[in-house]
């Protein structure tokens, strides 16, 4: 794969696949920026390519709107935050011709945005002929691309994948520092190598399980769903979350786990409600003694003691999934605890996923080796599978 650095990027228009899917809010003049997180992350690249010369035109999805224009969605906030950062400004074009005309009157260093590329459901199209046509198109604004949207590399998309098959093609500096990280987890972690799980959904992260539990020397799982695997142990849960359907795939990892001698550990104790809300009773149990009618929703103190002394003791720990509803105070201990005790971790740690992402900024934990911009992209990466849109810059002109 070709670098940033190799690209001749001087006096030329590139095309940026970002990500610039920040979350917005009602303002006063229609939508604004809520959180800019996403916009901060890509300004590296976008410096990179200005102070070589080169004319920018950043390429991102804003939301999901319904298959074509949506003011609701508008990039048109986000590039004026972006325009703040950069101490620029930067205009949106409408669309394809509007970005081709504006791209060809850019000075060397500027920089530009086109509308939200979700606008176009071309994008998104199963169909990879219709994605190619916009991609085409894509490709008349300028002469170059650069892939710099991590939460969006393990998508078959027009302006991800198709497009780097179309245009001389590197990745951006995220792009690159996440493709580091994750190669080094994936190829050569130090040991011991902990990953600790936890979250809303067991059948998202029933791939990565699987996976991991060939590689990691201690899985620690707290959060949602922990309860799927406690149920499979044959413990009641109460009112917990449960996905009885994944119960018996759960029991094959239990036994995947022995079998193989990783260290697999469940929640000994809980912090437990009859409501899902904060201001009610909540009570700790042994996670075997959950009353009818109640639920778990963060680990207890015993479980994160024992979390704390595995995580104290390893060199390599990788974080994805809140312990707890740590929304709500009452439930949010563990989480804090445990991401606490992993970025004092003097080992490499990483954390993925959005609402990982989210608690480390919500309880100002720092210290981390590295918090990924990509939760789906990065799991997919640890399960060893092939993101398209790498594969494409690996396969770029
Ligand atoms: P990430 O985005 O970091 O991958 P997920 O999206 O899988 O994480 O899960 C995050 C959600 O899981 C949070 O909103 C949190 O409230 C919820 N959660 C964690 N533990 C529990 C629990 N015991 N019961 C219900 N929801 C939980
Ligand atoms: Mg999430």
């Amino acid at each position: 794969m070709r670098s940033l650095a190799d690209l001749d990027v001087t006096g030329r228009v590139v095309l940026l696949r970002s990500d610039l899917n920040v979350p917005l809010r009602d303002g006063v003049h229609g939508p604004e920026v809520a959180d800019d997180t996403r916009i901060r992350a890509s300004v590296a690249t976008i410096q990179n390519l200005r102070t070589r010369g080169a004319r920018v035109v950043v390429i991102s999805h804003l939301g999901r709107p319904k298959g074509g224009p949506d003011p609701k969605y508008s990039l048109t906030p986000v590039a004026a935050r972006l325009g703040e950062l950069l101490g620029l400004s930067v205009l949106v074009a409408a669309d394809i011709p509007q970005a081709r005309t504006m791209a060809a009157a850019l000075s060397d260093g500027d920089v530009m945005c086109l509308e939200n590329i979700r606008f176009d459901p071309r994008e998104t199209s199963k169909d990879p002929a219709v994605r190619q046509e916009l991609a085409g198109e894509l490709s008349s604004i300028g002469e170059l691309f650069v892939s710099d949207g991590f939460g969006v590399e393990h998508r078959e998309q027009a302006s991800v994948s198709d497009i780097a098959r179309l245009l001389p093609s590197a990745p951006g500096l995220l792009v690159q520092t996440e493709v580091d990280v994750f190669t080094k987890l994936l190829e050569n972690p130090e040991r011991p190598y902990v990953v600790v799980l936890g979250g809303s959904k067991v059948s998202d992260k029933l791939a990565v399980i699987g996976k991991l539990l060939e590689h990691v020397d201690h899985l620690l799982i707290g959060g949602g769903m922990a309860f799927t695997f406690l149920a499979a142990q044959g413990y009641e849960v109460g009112r917990s979350l449960l996905e009885t359907d994944q119960i018996e795939t759960v029991r094959g990892f239990l036994a995947a786990a022995k079998g193989r001698g990783v260290d697999l550990r469940l929640p000994v104790d809980l912090v437990i409600s009859e409501k899902f809300a904060g201001g009610v009773e909540t009570r700790v149990v042994p996670a075997d003694a959950v009353p009818t009618g109640w639920m778990g929703l963060d680990i207890g103190p015993a479980t994160i003691a024992e979390f704390e002394s595995v995580i104290s003791q390893a060199r390599t720990v990788v974080w994805n999934g809140p312990m707890g509803v740590f929304e709500i105070a009452e439930f949010s201990r563990g989480t804090q605890l445990v991401g606490e005790a992993i970025a004092a971790c003097p080992g490499m740690t990483v954390v993925g996923g959005g609402d990982s992402a989210a608690a480390v900024a919500m309880f100002g934990i720092e210290g981390f080796s590295h918090v990924s911009t990509g939760g789906g992209a990065s799991l997919e990466f640890l399960e060893g599978k092939a993101l398209p849109g790498l594969v494409a810059l690996e396969n770029s002109l």
